[in-house]
C-alpha cells in the first residue's frame, strides 16, 4: 500500500490520469493504511480536490491536515498548497498572512518535499504581492534545494515568474533558457511551452514581432498537443500583438477576435480588446474603437483593482505582522526586564544575607575576641593583685582595698580592725631549713590564718614574712579574739622537714578604728607600733593599739 501511495503522489502532477485510479483504490483500502499513510492519502485527496477546482473541499482537507496531522511534513505541504490556492482564488489577505507564517516556519521545516513546496509557493505568492526581490530569493532557494527532474523545472519556472514580476527578464536571459531545458528534460511540456511563451512576450515587449511570430510557429504543434488552454490563449494573444506590430491589421483583428470568442477570464480578453481598439482607431472606425475601448477599460480596471487589492493586502498583512512582532518584542523585553529584576532582587537578597552572615560572624568573633581579651585582662589584673607565693592580695592591692573599705565604713560609721602579723625569727627558719622550706612555711601560715577569717575580711602579704588583715565590722573584743586564734593556729602548725618539726610562731599587732579613726596611715602606724611592742615584749603574742593610753595585750 505504501508503494501505491508513493506512486500516486509521483504521478499526480505529471500523469494525472494515471494517478486517479490509484487514488480511488487507496481510498477504498484506507482502513489498511497506517495513521501516517492515512494523512498522506488525505493530502493527495486535497490536491485532487484543488485540481478539480473544488476549493471549499480542498481547503477543508488542507486545514484538517494542518491542524491534526502528527507528522509536520504533511502540515507543511498542506500549508504550502493552501497558500497557492488562496493566491489563485484571490484571497490575498489570508494568503499573505499564511505566507508570513510559512516564512517563519521555514527554518524548522526539515522534510525536503515540504520545504520545497513551501519555497515554491512563497515565491509565487510574493511575486503576486508585488515583492519581486523576496520572490526571487525564495525561488533561488527552491532552485538550490530542488529534487532532480520535475523539481528543477518547477523551481526554475518559479524563478522566471519572480524575475518577470520585477521586469528583470530579457528574451535572452539565461534563467529562461535554463528553465526551458529543465522542464523539457523533466517531460513537463506545458511548463516548457509556457516558458517559451514568456520568451515570445519579451520579443514583443522588446519590439521583435517577427521573432515572436517565428517562435509561435515553432511551438504551435506542441501547444495543440498539450491542449492546455491558458497556453493556447497566450499564444493567440501574442500572435495578434505580433501581427498588429508588423502592420497586418486584418490578421491581427482576426486573431484578437478569436481570443474574445474563447470567453476566457484573465488578462487575455483584456489584451485582445485593447488590440482591437487600437486597430479600429488606426483604421478610423470610431464607433468600433470606442466599443472595444469600453470593454478594455472595464477589464483593465478589474485587473488594476486586483493589483491594488493585492498590494494593499500585502502591506496590511506586513503592518499587522510588524505590529504583532513589536508587541511580542516589547512583551518579551518587559519579561526579560522583569526576570532580570527578579534575579537582581534574589541576588541582592542573597548578598544581603551573606553580608548579614558575615557581619554576624564578624560580630561574634569580635565578641569572642573581646571576651577572651577581657578575660585575660581580668586574669592579668587579678594576678597583678595577688602575691605570687601565697595567692593572697599583694601589698599594693591590699593597701588599696583597705583604704577603700575604710572609706566606706567611715561613711556609714562602721568599725574595723587592722591586724599586722610578723613571723618570729623567720630568718632562722630560712637559714636552718633552706629558703624553699621558708616558702612552704609562708604558704601554710596563710592557709592556717585564713580559716579564721570571714569572706568580707581582707588578707594580704605586706612583704617577706609580714601579713596584714582588715577585719570588717568587727568590735574590739571580736578582733582580739580572731587575732589570738590566728596566733594559736600558727603556733599549732606542724611543718616537718627531714623528720624535724619546725617551730613557728607569730607576733601580732592590732589597731581599731574606734580608737584611731578611719585614716589608713594612722591605723597602719598604730598596728605597726603594736606589732613592734609584741616583738619587744617577747614575740608570739597579740598586742593592740593604745586604748585609754594603756596597752592591751592578749
Ligand atoms: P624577728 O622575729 O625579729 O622578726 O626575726 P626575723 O628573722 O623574722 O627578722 P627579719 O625581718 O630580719 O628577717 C626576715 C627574713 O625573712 C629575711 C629574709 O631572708 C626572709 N624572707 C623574706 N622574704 C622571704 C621569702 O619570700 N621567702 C623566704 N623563704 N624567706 C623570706
Ligand atoms: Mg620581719
Ligand atoms: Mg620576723
Amino acid at each position: 500500500m505504501g508503494a501505491i501511495l508513493e506512486q500516486a503522489d509521483a504521478l499526480q502532477d505529471t500523469d494525472h490520469a494515471r494517478s486517479m485510479p490509484l487514488l480511488a483504490l487507496l481510498n477504498r483500502e484506507a482502513a489498511r493504511l497506517t495513521p501516517d499513510q492515512q494523512w498522506h492519502l488525505r493530502y493527495l485527496d486535497a490536491w485532487e480536490a484543488m485540481y478539480e477546482s473544488d476549493y471549499p473541499k480542498s481547503e477543508a482537507l488542507f486545514r484538517d491536515i494542518m491542524r491534526h496531522a502528527g507528522n509536520p511534513a504533511w502540515a507543511d505541504r498542506a500549508s504550502a498548497l493552501l497558500l497557492w490556492q488562496l493566491v489563485v482564488t484571490r484571497r490575498y489577505p489570508e494568503a499573505f498572512e499564511l505566507a508570513d507564517r510559512l516564512a517563519a516556519r521555514l527554518p524548522q521545516a526539515t522534510d525536503a518535499k515540504a520545504r520545497f513546496a513551501m519555497l515554491l509557493n512563497l515565491s509565487v505568492s510574493l511575486a503576486v504581492a508585488g515583492q519581486p526581490d523576496l520572490a526571487v530569493r525564495y525561488a533561488r532557494m527552491a532552485l538550490a534545494e530542488a529534487p532532480a527532474g520535475k523539481g528543477s523545472c518547477y523551481s526554475a519556472d518559479s524563478l522566471v515568474v519572480a524575475l518577470s514580476s520585477g521586469h528583470r527578464l530579457t528574451f535572452d536571459s539565461p534563467e529562461l533558457q535554463q528553465a526551458i531545458h529543465a522542464c523539457a528534460a523533466a517531460k513537463l511540456p506545458v511548463f516548457s511551452t509556457d516558458l517559451q511563451l514568456t520568451v515570445g512576450d519579451l520579443y514583443l515587449y522588446e519590439g521583435k514581432p517577427r521573432k515572436a511570430l517565428a517562435l509561435l510557429d515553432q511551438i504551435a504543434s506542441a501547444i495543440d498537443a498539450d491542449g492546455y488552454i491558458p497556453n493556447k490563449l497566450e499564444a493567440m494573444v501574442q500572435r495578434a500583438r505580433a501581427l498588429a506590430a508588423i502592420g497586418d491589421d486584418d490578421a491581427a483583428r482576426k486573431a484578437a477576435l478569436a481570443v474574445v470568442a474563447m470567453q476566457a477570464t484573465g488578462d487575455w480578453p483584456r489584451d485582445a480588446y485593447e488590440l482591437l481598439y487600437r486597430i479600429e482607431k488606426k483604421q478610423g472606425h470610431a464607433s468600433a474603437a470606442l466599443d472595444n475601448y469600453e470593454k478594455y477599460v472595464v477589464l483593465d480596471n478589474a485587473y488594476l483593482d486586483d493589483v491594488n487589492v493585492r498590494t494593499v493586502a500585502y502591506e496590511t498583512v506586513q503592518q499587522h505582522v510588524l505590529l504583532q512582532k513589536l508587541q511580542t518584542e516589547s512583551l518579551s523585553r518587559q519579561n526579560a526586564l522583569l526576570r532580570m529584576r527578579q534575579q537582581l532582587d534574589a541576588k541582592t537578597a542573597e548578598t544581603n544575607r551573606l553580608y548579614l552572615a558575615l557581619l554576624l560572624m564578624a560580630l561574634a568573633s569580635a565578641a569572642v575576641w573581646m571576651f577572651r581579651l577581657k578575660r585575660s585582662q581580668l586574669r592579668f589584673k587579678k594576678l597583678s593583685h595577688l602575691d605570687g607565693l601565697t595567692a593572697i592580695f599583694n601589698r599594693q592591692h591590699f593597701m588599696g582595698e583597705v583604704g577603700r573599705t575604710l572609706h566606706l565604713l567611715e561613711r556609714r560609721a562602721g568599725t574595723a580592725c587592722l591586724v599586722f602579723i610578723d613571723l618570729d625569727h623567720f630568718k632562722r627558719i630560712n637559714d636552718t631549713y633552706g629558703h624553699a622550706m621558708g616558702d612552704e612555711v609562708l604558704r601554710q601560715v596563710v592557709v592556717a590564718s585564713r580559716q579564721h577569717l570571714r569572706q568580707v575580711d581582707l588578707f594580704g602579704r605586706l612583704g617577706g614574712e609580714e601579713f596584714g588583715i582588715l577585719l570588717v565590722e568587727c568590735s574590739r573584743g571580736q578582733g582580739m579574739a580572731i587575732a589570738e586564734r590566728i596566733r594559736l593556729a600558727v603556733e599549732a602548725m606542724v611543718v616537718e622537714c627531714e623528720g624535724a618539726v619546725i617551730a613557728i610562731s607569730a607576733s601580732v599587732g592590732l589597731a581599731f578604728t574606734d580608737a584611731c579613726g578611719h585614716d589608713l596611715q594612722r591605723l597602719c602606724r598604730e598596728a605597726d607600733a603594736a606589732l613592734y611592742r609584741a616583738k619587744r615584749s617577747g614575740r608570739n603574742r597579740v598586742v593592740a593599739d593604745i586604748e585609754n593610753n594603756g596597752l592591751i595585750e592578749a
